[in-house]
């Protein structure tokens, strides 16, 4: 369970990183292509602007250049002079025909005489002599200051780029030669160059008789001029559209087209209109969308494929851990003993055995009962019973201190009391530890052990244990601890006159005697042979001796099978302040002594 939603929680996690990943890779490409895209666009820009002013240049340079080669024609200065209209047709006319071939955007080239008047035009050669200078500023103003000039300017067929050159001899000004080109002649160059398409814009008062011009689109105060079958569409849009912006874009049949307009003037550089240039551009945002759906597709792609990855990869964890829990958990229960594992405060697992012995289906469910096993622990007649706080330690940690001392635990369930040993190891895993704690039932071995096989009593060795802790507790709890030594009178004889198996049958018999009398906290051992000694906690040497007196009495009056009456004699002590436990032994001996002196049967203290 723990398992699945770490594992919820690393997809997730992986996920949010990718997701992140992508986007900002995207966005960053996106403005990164947003940015090359507007240096693109200005780029393109400036080299519209640039070869729009070089045509411009190239074109005034180039009839200039005609207008030079027209005058030293031999005889076009005299018939210039003398303002012969006829002479000046015949020597002109076959360079106007070349001319009009190698330009067909050439429609317009015409003769001013210096007093304003019209010497001759070459696409209408009828028509001259009139005042043309008067209508004409651009003519007017060469005359006054014999300057070229150049600059668009309406015209019958359109909007034209007009070129005015002055014509002099020896420093005197005879008049102009002016060319008239339709303006589409420099817009179509700039397309051919450029790729870009473009159409004129001319604002609506400077138009004068152009407005009668058919193929204009009006669009608020300006007029569209030149405009190209394919762009007609989009010039309709741009009606609709400010067209103050400097980097319009429309968008039209899911595709994108920019435009950039230049200032147009006339021959006072006086603005006039603009040219405008459109070219279709890829679309930035639906390009931009199409990336981002990528990027979205890579990055769910990448999820699935990962999430797939660490989804097997935590199977096969899950399957080898959950297969390592039931390996422990099956070499815990092929242990005969109980076994706990532990961090100290609470049961982490327990075997079948531990279960059983405690009566209980799940660890769960002992777990709800319980808070410790130590909760069961009893004290013992020795020190070496473990309790659930040691010396103000936790018993488990106590036993971890104390690796030298064979631990106990006495435990009673159902009245019947078990002695177990308990051994402890312990775990360490970084930050966390973990005890496994044996608990290997001892009691039999014990009791084998502690108990004399004849009597069935305590046996010397049991006895030293008990006693050794018994002092302590007596001096810790200043309370009275009282021995009595006793000795069977002439036991030798029983044994010499009925055989040993009858001096058995006597010691039996005797130890049962004695044992009956005494209170539960008493202890009686077999010392050797035919001499027993009781430990009586918490009894004073007036108590001890009342009770020795009574199992004198009870002893002496008793007929044993076979041999009749037999008696005891009895040495009493409670136990001084100073004195050591082997001096307190000594002293009850000596006293046993005195009454065996004494005459036998009979108590001393
Ligand atoms: P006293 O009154 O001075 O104590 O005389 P006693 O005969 O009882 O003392 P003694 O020490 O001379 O003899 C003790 C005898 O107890 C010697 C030994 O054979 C006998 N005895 C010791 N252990 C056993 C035992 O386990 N079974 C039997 N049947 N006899 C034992
Ligand atoms: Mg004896
Ligand atoms: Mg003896």
């Amino acid at each position: 369970m723990k398992l699945k939603s770490l594992k919820t929680k690393i997809l997730l996690i992986l996920s949010a990183v990718i997701v992140g990943v992508a986007m900002s890779v995207t966005s960053f490409t996106i403005a990164h292509d947003k940015q090359q895209e507007d240096i693109r666009m200005d780029e393109a820009y400036r080299s519209v602007h640039l070869n729009y002013l070089q045509t411009l240049q190239d074109t005034v340079s180039f009839y200039t250049a005609r207008s030079h080669a027209n005058l030293s024609t031999v005889g076009v200065l005299e018939a210039f002079r003398t303002a012969n209209h006829d002479e000046l047709y015949r020597l002109i006319a076959p360079r106007w025909k070349v001319m009009q071939q190698e330009n067909p955007a050439l429609a317009v080239m015409q003769f001013h005489n210096g007093d304003g008047t019209s010497l001759l035009r070459m696409h209408r050669p009828d028509v001259y002599g009139d005042r043309i200078a008067e209508q004409r500023p651009m003519i007017a103003h060469i005359h006054k200051y014999h300057k070229a000039l150049y600059g668009f300017e309406e015209g019958r067929q359109g909007l034209a780029f007009r070129i005015v050159v002055p014509v002099m001899e020896n420093g005197v000004y005879l008049g102009a030669v002016e060319f008239g080109l339709s303006a589409s002649y420099i817009t179509d160059k700039i397309n051919r160059y450029t790729g870009y398409n473009s159409f004129f814009l001319v604002n609506q008062n400077n138009i004068g008789n152009l407005s009668s011009v058919d193929n204009g689109i009006k669009i608020g105060d300006m007029i569209a001029l030149n405009v190209s079958a394919p762009l007609l569409p989009l010039v309709r849009m741009y009606q609709t559209v400010s067209m103050s912006e400097e980097n319009l874009i429309i968008r039209s049949g899911g595709q994108s087209f920019v435009f950039k307009s230049i200032l147009v003037a006339d021959y006072d550089n006086h603005p006039i209109g603009k040219v405008m240039f459109v070219r279709m551009i890829p679309d930035f945002w639906s390009h931009s969308l199409q990336m981002a759906l990528m990027a979205g597709f890579i990055a769910l792609v990448l999820i699935i494929v990962l999430g797939i990855l660490i989804s097997r990869l935590y199977d096969s964890i899950a399957n080898k851990l959950s297969f390592q829990e039931m390996y422990n958990q099956t070499i815990l229960d092929a242990i005969p003993s109980p076994i706990i594992v532990t961090d100290g405060h609470q049961i982490i697992a327990a075997n079948q055995t531990f279960l059983a012995y405690f009566d209980y289906d799940t660890i769960e469910h002992f777990k709800r009962e319980h808070n410790c096993v130590c909760e069961y622990f009893e004290k013992g007649d020795t020190d070496d019973y473990l309790l659930p706080m040691m010396n103000d330690q936790r018993w488990t940690e106590y036993i971890n201190n104390h690796p030298l001392i064979d631990h106990k635990a006495k435990i009673t369930i159902d009245g019947k009391t078990t002695v177990f040993d308990v051994k402890l190891s312990l775990l360490r895993f970084k930050e966390e530890s973990r005890y496994v704690v044996i608990f290997t039932d001892i009691s039999s071995m014990q009791s084998i052990s502690m108990t004399d096989p004849l009597t069935s009593i305590a046996n010397r060795l049991h006895f030293t244990m008990v006693y050794e802790h018994a002092i302590n507790v007596a001096r810790r709890e200043e309370n009275p601890l009282s021995v009595i030594f006793f000795d069977i009178d002439h036991f030798k004889q029983v044994n010499d006159r009925y055989g040993h198996l009858i001096g058995d049958t006597v010691l039996k018999q005797i130890a049962h005697l004695a044992k009956q009398r005494l209170r539960k906290s008493d202890i009686i051992a077999r010392w050797g042979g035919e001499e027993f000694i009781i430990l009586l906690p918490d009894t004073t040497l007036v108590e001890t001796v009342h009770i020795a007196e009574i199992l004198r009495s009870v002893i002496a009056n008793e007929e044993l099978d076979t041999v009749g009456y037999m008696s005891c004699s009895f040495g009493v002590a409670q136990l001084n302040e100073n004195e050591s436990a082997d001096e307190f032994l000594k002293r009850v001996d000596d006293l046993l002594y005195q009454a065996k002196h004494h005459g036998r049967n009979r108590v001393v203290h």
